[in-house]
């Protein structure tokens, strides 16, 4: 199976994919996360990415593209995987389609996670609060002026991506808002039918 998960900022995509992975034995790529790495280890990609990834704003295509690139050809990725947080672009969907093709797969599934703006402004500053009260540090673009921003490019350069798929029958969408489980549950009933 291979699987894309989108959604908005806060919609809950890291805790589904996580799920999802543990049940149907696939890896589990976030590019937030294969980025955030490299920001702590400090290796170019991380600090080419790390003032984009503060202000909201997505990275450039081409950084996410290679990376994506060498996670997919290893071997714990040829039975499949769910990429959570990627393709953002329709540029990256193109890429990301022919990366595959070239090995002769596609994609099976291209999971939208729905959720309406206000909700997810409240997720984010409860996740941010949360992190903190623990002792943690949130996010650092867990900010209001981060997150509009997020938003807005979400909405412009990331929502297109449903008429892309949409228009290759693939496209599954599930709303986000329903409690954790329930949307676990039809996470995997949208991949399975
Ligand atoms: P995430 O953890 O998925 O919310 O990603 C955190 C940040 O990493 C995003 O706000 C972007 O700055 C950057 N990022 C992650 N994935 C991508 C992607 N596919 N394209 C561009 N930027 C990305």
């Amino acid at each position: 199976m291979r699987i894309v998960l989108f959604g908005p900022p806060g919609a809950g995509k890291g805790t589904q994919a996580k799920r999802i992975v543990g049940l149907l034995n696939i890896p589990h790529l976030s590019t937030g996360d294969m980025l955030r790495a490299a920001v702590m280890a400090n290796t170019r990609t991380g600090r080419d990415a790390k003032r984009i990834m503060e202000s909201g704003q997505l990275v450039p295509d081409q950084l996410v593209i290679s990376a994506v690139a060498e996670r997919i050809s290893q071997t714990d990725a040829k039975q499949g995987f769910i990429l959570d947080g990627f393709p953002r672009t329709i540029a990256q969907a193109v890429a990301l389609d022919d990366l595959l093709h070239i090995e002769g797969l596609g994609l099976d599934r291209a999971l939208e996670l729905r959720v309406d703006e206000n909700a997810l402004f409240e997720r984010i500053m409860i996740r941010s609060r949360e992190a903190t009260d623990v002792g943690g540090t949130a996010r650092v673009d867990d900010n209001e002026q981060a997150l509009r921003i997020r938003l807005s490019a979400y909405q412009e350069q990331t929502a297109p991506l449903t008429n892309y798929y949409r228009s290759r029958t693939i496209l599954r969408s599930v709303d986000g808002l329903l409690p954790i489980d329930t949307v676990t549950s039809s996470l995997l009933e949208a991949i399975r039918t």
